[in-house]
């Protein structure tokens, strides 16, 4: 390569180098979108069905069969503002679901295709106090 050719070649390359590393590195350090996130109601719904939490859904995201509700996770923002309000403790963010209740993350997903939406509080079941923190209630389930 002529004497002339090799130096512009260098040149251009020592020009053209810090551009391209700092457009690699500007890339590395965008925002990662984030893994879709939801809230899953388990097993303590069962048979309980207060439903003060779909008082503050903002999304009503809510869906409810003959004694549980479940949380559409298509629609869920993942606002946490449900849990708290659950006298049940039955509402988990789906990270957080308890060991042995991981089925429930299914079948929320499962039901809210099939069960109406509902958007407002309505009167628990009558036994809701009695079956309160009794355990394994899944066979208990009504689709
Ligand atoms: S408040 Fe809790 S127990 Fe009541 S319907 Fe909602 S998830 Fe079920
Ligand atoms: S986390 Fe927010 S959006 Fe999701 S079900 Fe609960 S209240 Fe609705």
């Amino acid at each position: 390569m002529p004497y002339f050719y090799l130096n512009a070649f260098i040149d251009s390359r020592l020009f053209i180098s810090p551009f391209f590393s700092r457009r690699l590195d500007e890339s590395a350090h965008q925002p990662q979108v984030a893994a879709a996130m939801t809230f899953v109601v388990t097993d303590n719904c069962i048979l309980c069905k207060h439903t003060d939490c779909v008082e503050v859904c903002p999304v009503d995201c809510f869906y409810e069969g003959p004694n549980f509700l479940v949380i559409d996770p298509d629609e869920c923002i993942d606002c946490a503002l449900c849990e708290p309000e659950c006298p049940a403790n039955a509402i988990f963010s789906e990270d957080e679901v308890p060991k042995g209740q991981e089925i429930y993350i299914g079948l929320n997903e499962e039901l809210a295709q099939k069960w109406p939406n509902i958007t407002e509080m309505k009167d628990s079941l009558p036994d809701a106090e009695k079956w309160d923190g009794v355990e394994d209630k899944l066979q208990y389930l009504e689709k």
